[in-house]
């Protein structure tokens, strides 16, 4: 196997990890990829400090961080494999392998940016940011909890933006920033002191790379306003749903009770998988690997799936939602109980959600019913 070259900096930051393993292998409990790469963690982390790895290994990790949230010596895998994704894009000067399948990936991040589709940010101080897998596949419920948001914060404007967050996955550190930036300077051009987001990966990265601006979950702020009057108990019959928590936001306790207190409200008992909340595992989408390591993702969405008893999952993101109803579990996005008809939806096909995202840039220039 040739050695996958890469900076010193990431070499010797595996070393570090490889030192402080005591191969445990309590990561490897909730992780669909170690298994299939190793019998033991800390060689494996010897392995890559040394470069000895197939360049799709980083590619077949989810970036979920269940790894780095168990382990007891503070190693990260997921750190590990991001960034020997930014070294394989360095290495490969931008254009990843084909074998990797990226290319819609790197045409949705494009188009994204693009004025075909980013609409202008509006001047305010409070900006919804749905997220675009939200309102490329549930522009309706978007709308609607826009409205809703609109009684209790003066002003708030709403944005069709992207967060960019699938180039950074791919290891693309320089387009990220490139992209991030830009949004950066529309939010301060406009005003925005406040971002309202209903998308963890758009929190997370918001929170990490955002400055001087305020991140809330739209969960949290539904949770402290109370819902729509007509919702109120209006599931008292739908019996017990399990919480999915999305992995990005797998360390956001508030964000976690608010979603079980919202969905308390709707009249809903909730049970808890066996792991949930700071242990939750990823749908099996996490990192793209849907793209770039199909078979593991599948393994993964099925584990995941298989988890609960045979009722219906709450969770709040879309891409979850669809992933785990397409592959056998139905799951339902709490803002489609709040707002909508509490239907349990799969993804729309690639031409409706673009064109979804075209018609949102006009989502806040119309007058509400
Ligand atoms: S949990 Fe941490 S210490 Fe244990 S094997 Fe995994 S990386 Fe090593
Ligand atoms: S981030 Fe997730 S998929 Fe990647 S190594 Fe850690 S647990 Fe496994
Ligand atoms: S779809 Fe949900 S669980 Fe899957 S990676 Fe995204 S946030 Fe994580």
């Amino acid at each position: 196997m040739t050695r996958f070259p890469m900076q010193e900096e990431v070499r010797s930051f595996i070393e570090k990890e490889e030192a402080g393993c005591i191969g445990c292998k309590a990561c490897m409990k909730g992780c669909p990829m170690l298994e299939e790469w190793c019998e033991n963690p800390k060689m494996l982390l010897g392995e890559l400090s040394r470069g000895d790895f197939p360049m799709r290994m980083p590619y077949t990790c989810l970036l979920c961080g269940y790894c780095t949230r168990v382990c007891p010596k503070d190693v990260s895998f997921r750190d590990v494999f991001f960034r020997l994704r930014q070294e394989s894009v360095r290495h490969f000067d931008g254009k990843l392998p084909k074998e990797l399948r990226v290319g819609g990936v790197r045409m949705h991040q494009t188009l994204s940016a693009s004025p075909l589709i980013a609409s202008k940010i509006p001047e305010t101080e409070t900006l919804f940011f749905p997220g675009c897998a939200l309102l490329a596949q549930s522009p309706e419920i978007v709308e609607k909890t826009y409205a809703y948001l609109q009684k209790s914060v003066k002003g708030l404007g709403i944005t069709n933006r992207c967060c960019f967050k699938p180039t950074e996955y791919l290891g693309d550190a320089e387009k990220f920033f490139d992209y991030a930036a830009q949004l950066q300077r529309d939010f301060r051009a406009a005003g925005v002191k406040t971002i309202l987001t209903a998308c963890s990966n758009c929190y997370m990265s918001f929170r990490r790379h955002v400055k001087d601006i305020e991140i809330r979950s739209v969960y949290e702020v539904l949770a402290e306003t109370g819902l729509p009057a007509k919702k109120k108990n209006a599931y008292r019959d739908g019996g017990c749903v399990a919480v999915h928590d999305p992995c990005p936001t797998r360390n956001e306790k508030p964000m976690q009770e608010a979603v079980r207190a919202l969905a308390k409200e709707l009249g809903l008992k909730t049970e808890e998988l066996s792991f949930s909340g700071a242990r939750t595992l990823c749908c099996g989408t996490g990192g793209m690997v849907k793209m770039t390591a199909p078979a593991i993702h599948k393994k993964h969405v099925a584990r995941r799936a298989e988890e609960g008893g045979d009722g219906t999952y709450l969770t709040y993101c879309r891409e979850c939602a669809a992933t785990l109803t397409e592959n056998g579990r139905p799951a339902v996005h709490l803002l489609d109980l709040l707002f909508g008809d509490g239907a349990v939806r799969t993804n729309q096909g690639l031409l409706a959600a673009w064109k979804n995202r075209i018609g949102a840039r006009n989502m806040g220039k119309k007058p509400h019913e």
